[in-house]
């Protein structure tokens, strides 16, 4: 847990960044829906090209501001990896999940951010508007170091107002994947690349971990759809987390399960068991 927060401070926030991410006391519902890529495009616009400014009115302080925003329709889908991450033929979607008040640091996925009862908006407004120090950006576009800085103040936020426990775990997931998608996109001769790109994977282990963990907890307090996932899609993504992160026994629990489930798809059962095959081979390889 010791890292997993790093870079909070220069946001004010360094003493959040020990917070406990899924232990509380009392927990509040959140609403929770999953966005769906659209249709492709002829011709492929840039990452800029699909940005807009939108107007928001921040659900914390009531500050108006503009955040920028990916017109998902105009983006093409091209692949998911193992973990269900979606890639987009000319912009990474994931940089943009996230609505943050630039002037009391609320944040939150964009399809949760208007839904603040008066109560988390105090804790907030205790817990983080108080040593906030401000949001800025130069640039056209999000790095992936800023939407990294920003999920991890959208998870403190989560954490401070009690949300899901489920969405914090995505957002760990998502954090997991923008890390993914980092080391994914630096240029092939960056200095010390390999040395770098280690400790990318290492610090995207983490997140899975916590992800998992997360979304493990998830499974006994919530109910299904948990972060508008159904069961069996929810259960593949657990048995896909342990097994990127070495976890396989417990990533075979949830492979049975989907593979032991008569009214599943197959289209599923084919997912689980090519993670089922990928871990036969490791352990038979002796890699464990
Ligand atoms: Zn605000």
């Amino acid at each position: 847990m010791a890292d997993i927060l790093s870079g909070l401070e220069s946001m004010g926030l360094g003493n959040l960044s020990k917070v406990d991410l899924f232990n509380d006391k009392v927990k509040q519902p959140e609403k929770k829906k999953e966005q769906q890529p659209e249709k492709p495009k002829e011709v492929r616009p840039e990452e800029k090209d699909l940005i807009y400014e939108r107007s928001v009115e921040c659900a914390c302080c009531g500050h108006q501001f503009k955040e920028k925003t990916i017109r998902m329709g105009k983006a093409k889908l091209v692949s998911q990896d193992i973990d269900l991450r979606p890639r987009y033929a000319e912009v990474d979607s994931l940089k943009y999940n996230i609505t943050a008040c630039p002037v009391c640091g609320y944040a939150a996925l964009t399809k949760d951010f208007s839904n603040l009862s008066p109560g988390q908006a105090r804790m907030i407004k205790e817990k983080i508007s108080v040593s906030f120090s401000g949001l800025k950006y130069e640039a056209e576009i999000y790095s992936y170091d800023e939407a990294i800085a920003r999920n991890k103040l959208a998870l403190v936020n989560s954490v401070v107002k009690r949300g899901k426990i489920s969405e914090r775990a995505y957002i760990c997931l998502v954090l997991g994947w923008l890390t993914r998608g980092k080391y994914d996109s630096m240029a092939p001769d960056i200095p010390g690349r390999n040395k770098l790109i280690e400790s990318l994977k290492n610090e995207e282990n983490e997140f899975l971990k916590k992800a998992a963990e997360g979304f493990t907890e998830a499974l006994h307090k919530e109910s299904f759809p948990i972060c508008g996932l159904e069961e069996s899609t929810f259960f593949y993504l657990l048995a896909a987390l342990d097994y990127e992160t070495g976890n396989y026994k417990e990533s075979m629990r949830f492979v049975e399960k989907i593979l032991t489930n008569k009214a599943l798809p197959e289209r599923i059962k084919d997912k689980a068991r090519g993670i089922k095959e990928a871990i036969a081979e490791i352990t038979a390889s002796g890699k464990e």
